[in-house]
C-alpha cells in the first residue's frame, strides 16, 4: 500500500503530494485533471512572489515539481469510493475498477462552478455562456451581458464587468442581494449596471451559434421577460467535487469536507485539503498552504500507528 494517497491533481494536491514524498515515504497521486482549477485560468496575480503567470505555465510548473520527488502520478483517474478496510487501511476505489490502498488518504478534488440547469445552458457554453468574468469578460466589450446571481461573487463581477462591457444586468433570485454592502452600493451607482432581484432565470436563447438573450420570470407577477444580450456570467456559487464521498465522511450541507487544524477529516486516516473543504476562502496559495498542512497531519498520523 502507499503511505500517502492524494486524490486530486490541482494545486491542493500537488502541495500535498510534494510534502509527503519529501518525508521519504511512499507517495502517490491519483487525478482526473492535473491543474485543477488553474487549467482553466488565464491570468494569474496573486500567487505571491510571482507578479503574474499563467494558468497553465503554473499546471506546467507544479507538475514539473511534483516530479522532482518520487511520486506515483496516476493521470486521467477519478475516484468514485472510499473506504476503511478491516486492517485499518483506506482504499480509493476508481472509475476504471482499480482498488488503491494507502495508510493515510489527502481528499484535494476541488471544486466547480454551479450551473443553472436551464435549456440552452449547456448548448450556449463558451458561446456566450461564461463562468470566469476575469478571463471572458474582455470578449464581451461594448456589448450587453447579464450576472446571474447577487453575491458576493455575482456583484464583483458586475462591478468588473461594467468597466469593460455596455451593461451588465444583475438577476439575483431572492429579494435580497447576499453581496457585502460596500460592492451592492458600488455596483448600485454605476450607470450601466441594472439589479432585477425575485428573477428566475428560465431560459438561455441563441440563434444556433451564439447567445442572444436571456428569458427570467418575475417571481412577483409570473410576467415572463426576455432581455437581449450577448453574454451570461453565471456567479451562483462553486460546487465542492465531493459527491463520491457522500455517506462516508462529515461534509457541511453544502457538501464541503469538514476538517480540522491539521487537516484531518471525519475519518481517521484521511486528510482533505483545498476548494474541496470548508476553508472560507478558496485561492490557489490557500489550497497549496493546506495541501501542505493535511501532509503534515498525514505524516503525524503515520509516525503515531
Ligand atoms: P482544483 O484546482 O479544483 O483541483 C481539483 C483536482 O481534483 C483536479 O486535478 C481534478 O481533476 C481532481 N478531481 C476532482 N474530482 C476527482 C475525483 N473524483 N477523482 C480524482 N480526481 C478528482 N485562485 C487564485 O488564487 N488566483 C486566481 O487568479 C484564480 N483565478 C481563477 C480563475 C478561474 C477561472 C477559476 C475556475 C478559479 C480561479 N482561482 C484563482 C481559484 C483557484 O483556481 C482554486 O482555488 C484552486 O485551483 C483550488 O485548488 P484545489 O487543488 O483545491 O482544487
Amino acid at each position: 500500500p502507499f503511505d500517502v494517497l492524494v486524490v486530486g491533481g490541482g494545486p491542493a494536491g500537488a502541495s500535498a503530494a510534494i510534502y509527503a514524498a519529501r518525508k521519504g515515504i511512499r507517495t502517490g497521486i491519483v487525478a482526473e485533471r492535473f491543474g485543477g482549477q488553474v487549467s482553466d485560468t488565464v491570468g494569474i496575480e496573486n500567487f505571491i512572489s510571482v507578479k503574474y503567470t499563467e494558468g497553465p505555465k503554473l499546471v506546467a510548473h507544479l507538475e514539473e515539481h511534483v516530479k522532482e520527488y518520487d511520486v506515483d502520478v496516476m493521470k486521467a483517474q477519478k475516484a468514485v469510493a472510499l473506504r476503511k478496510t478491516d486492517a485499518g487501511l483506506t482504499e480509493v476505489e476508481l472509475a476504471n475498477g482499480a482498488v488503491l490502498a494507502s495508510k493515510s488518504v489527502i481528499l484535494a478534488t476541488g471544486a466547480r462552478w454551479r450551473e443553472m440547469n436551464v435549456p440552452g445552458e449547456q448548448e450556449y457554453k463558451a458561446k456566450g455562456v461564461c463562468f470566469c468574468p476575469h478571463c471572458d469578460g474582455p470578449l464581451f466589450k461594448g456589448k450587453k451581458v447579464a450576472v446571474i446571481g447577487g453575491g458576493n461573487s455575482g456583484i464583483e463581477a458586475a462591478i468588473d464587468l461594467a468597466g469593460i462591457v455596455e451593461h451588465v444586468t444583475v438577476l439575483e433570485f431572492s429579494d435580497t442581494l447576499r453581496a457585502d454592502v460596500v460592492l451592492v452600493k458600488k455596483a448600485e451607482s454605476l450607470q450601466n449596471v441594472n439589479i432585477i432581484k425575485m428573477a428566475m432565470t428560465t431560459e438561455v436563447l441563441g440563434d444556433g451559434e451564439r447567445v442572444v438573450g436571456i428569458k427570467y420570470k418575475d417571481r412577483r407577477t409570473d410576467e415572463t421577460h426576455v432581455i437581449e444580450l450577448a453574454g451570461i456570467f453565471v456567479q451562483i456559487g462553486l460546487v465542492p467535487n465531493s459527491e463520491f464521498l457522500r455517506d462516508t465522511l462529515a461534509l457541511t450541507d453544502r457538501g464541503e469536507i469538514v476538517i480540522d487544524a491539521h487537516g484531518a477529516t471525519s475519518m481517521p486516516g484521511v486528510f482533505a485539503a483545498g476548494d474541496v473543504t470548508n476553508t472560507p476562502y478558496k485561492q490557489i496559495i490557500i489550497s497549496m498552504g493546506s495541501g501542505a498542512t493535511a501532509a503534515l497531519g498525514a505524516f503525524d498520523y503515520l509516525i503515531r500507528r
